[in-house]
């Protein structure tokens, strides 16, 4: 059960729904956006969140569509993570999604909702940093289209009332080598203890972590090190966890020094599938 009272708005456009946002916020109500509900629906369960109103953006049909355009995946915001692991579109974004909850949940989740929600693994997040990809927002002056390297930083910093309408991905990307490892504590299905999404373009590797830090997160210096030639993997690797290690997450799911461990497994792995390519 819920135990607040909250009104419920369905809304067709993104006009509305900015502008259902602005009047609601501006009576008090603390409106959030509702694409699949799970984790509003949970933290409301659990009085972690007091909102007066939800607006659901599952009417506006941009934000629910898949498609190509312009040599461009386009993926609507409130699209789930099982129609974008059923699509086969691009597979290091599916093999992300289907490793996100089970399959029942991710009939739910939507690709907005990772992105935009107050869990911290964002997972989807890291094949879309790698790639260049950019972000359709709609706010006080309608749609802008951003790199969303540019935006997204720890999180995706939207302004109060923006929506993410959607995601564009260069199909080019698509037929890249690419590794994704998703390490758990103990059962398949659960947060992750470590994600690595890693691809090689230009035969340099881009790597971005979940899990690790309390962010999901790609480095520069991480990069530099790993793509440095006359540099022995072993070595890469113990320079690669220094950078990290200062903040390497410590709690529940493991301790900063079997995060650690786990870390060096993986790259050790990620550098000889994509060194193999
Ligand atoms: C059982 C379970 C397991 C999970 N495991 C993982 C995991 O292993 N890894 C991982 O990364 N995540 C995990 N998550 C997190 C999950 O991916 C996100 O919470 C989820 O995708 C939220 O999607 P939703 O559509 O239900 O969001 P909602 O509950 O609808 O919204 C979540 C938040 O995002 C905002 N929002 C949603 N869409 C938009 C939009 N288009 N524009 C602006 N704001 C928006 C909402 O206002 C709200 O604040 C898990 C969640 C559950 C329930």
């Amino acid at each position: 059960m819920i135990p607040i009272k909250f009104e419920y708005y369905k809304v067709d456009t993104l006009e509305e729904a900015f502008q259902a946002f602005n009047e609601l916020n501006s009576q008090g109500k603390n409106p959030m956006y509702y694409s699949g509900g799970t984790e509003i629906i949970t933290m409301a369960r659990a009085n972690n969140i007091n909102m007066g109103a939800v607006i659901d953006i599952k009417g506006i049909t941009e934000c629910c569509t898949m498609e190509m355009r312009d040599n461009k995946l386009n993926i609507g915001s409130a699209v789930t993570l099982s129609q974008i692991s059923e699509s086969k579109i691009f597979p290091l974004l599916g093999q992300t999604a289907a490793r996100i909850a089970d399959h029942t949940v991710q009939c739910k989740l939507t690709i907005g909702g990772n992105l935009c929600g107050t869990i911290i693994y964002k997972e989807t997040s890291l094949p879309l940093i790698l790639c260049d990809s950019s972000a359709v927002i709609f706010g006080k002056n309608g749609r802008r289209e951003v790199q969303l390297n540019q935006i997204f930083d720890k999180k995706l910093n939207l302004l109060p009332g923006e929506i993410l309408v959607g995601l564009k991905i260069d199909e080019r990307y698509f037929s890249l080598p690419y590794v994704h490892v998703k390490k758990t504590k103990s059962d398949k299905i659960a947060y992750p203890l470590l994600t690595v999404a890693a691809l090689k373009k230009d035969d340099k590797i881009r790597i971005a972590f979940s899990g690790l830090h309390p962010y999901p997160f790609r480095n520069k210096e991480v990069e530099n090190l790993i793509n440095y030639e006359s540099m022995s993997h072993k070595n890469k690797t113990s320079q690669i966890i220094e950078v990290l290690s200062s903040s390497i997450l410590n709690d529940t799911e493991g301790s900063s020094e079997y995060r650690k461990f786990v870390l060096k497994n993986t790259l050790e792995n990620t550098f000889k599938m994509l060194n193999e390519v």
